[in-house]
């Protein structure tokens, strides 16, 4: 049901007021995690100040350590929620099993699903099952037609408000933290009638590349782009060495505007 074969028009989903899939890009910007309301209003008054109309934060942390930080739970959807609503703004979240689903709904306007999890089959299903635009994020180390099918679990339920969002791989190469597999975006394109997006924070985990990456990703044609924007980056509770901070991030946007007009 995802392929192009089956369905030639694009698919557009839409999120207050942004048309993913039609017209410029769209971006998800915001913190690694949910830390506290300071921090995630101090993000959503940077990005609602850009016209944007999404932010991200995660609440429930897939973390490779369990005594690293695991997130707010509950309490950080609410934080977000409320920040995301005195700017405007739609929330974008992380979830990680079927039974958060149903009490996160209340929250989360996009129901995010992690690379850790792209092949959790009972959780593709219930976001198959919800009546909320999905962010499938690709596996660890997932083929371009695994990928395909994780978006096919959630799609024969029901759902077809699905985007796609490349966020690197893992292959022998140590310069960056995953491999950003730029041509899966055109595959993605040709192959299925989902938007697509690229996660330019985890796929290179360097600072210094997020700008270049944001524009080979809409050079190849991605409906949007992922970075993540934290007050201060220094003392985050995750991903400390990638995000940008708000200076930073008004640079990056600058530049990316730019970009976008000329290309
Ligand atoms: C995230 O976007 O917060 C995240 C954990 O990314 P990924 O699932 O791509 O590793
Ligand atoms: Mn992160």
């Amino acid at each position: 049901l995802v392929s192009r074969k089956k369905k030639q028009e694009d698919t557009i989903v839409e999120v207050n007021g942004a048309r993913i899939g039609k017209d410029v890009p769209t971006f998800i910007f915001g913190p690694c995690a949910v830390e506290s309301y300071e921090q995630v209003s101090t993000v959503a008054a940077a990005l609602a100040a850009k016209g944007q109309k999404l932010i991200r934060g995660g609440a429930y942390k897939p973390r490779t350590s369990p005594y690293d930080f695991q997130g707010l739970g509950l309490e950080g959807l609410k934080i977000l929620k409320r920040a995301a609503d005195e700017n405007g703004l739609a929330v974008v979240s992380e979830i990680v099993t079927p039974g958060h689903l149903e009490e996160a709904l209340d929250y989360v306007d996009v129901i995010q699903i992690g690379a850790r999890n792209m092949q959790n089959f009972e959780l593709l299903k219930a976001a198959g099952q919800v009546n909320k635009p999905v962010l499938l994020k690709r596996g660890l180390a997932a083929t371009i037609d695994e990928f395909i099918n994780a978006a096919e679990y959630i799609i024969s339920q029901g759902n077809d408000q699905i985007m796609l969002c490349e966020r690197g791989i893992r292959t022998y190469e140590k310069a960056t933290r995953n491999t950003l597999d730029i041509s899966a975006v055109p595959i993605l394109k040709q192959e299925t009638h989902l938007p697509v997006f690229v996660d330019v924070t985890h796929s290179t985990g360097r600072r210094d590349l997020l700008l270049p990456t944001a524009k080979a990703a809409i050079a190849v044609g991605a409906d949007g782009v992922m970075a993540e924007v934290h007050p201060d980056p220094a003392v985050a509770l995750s991903d400390s060495a990638q995000q940008m901070n708000l200076e930073q991030f008004d640079e990056f946007y600058g530049e990316l505007q730019k970009f976008m007009k000329t290309h």
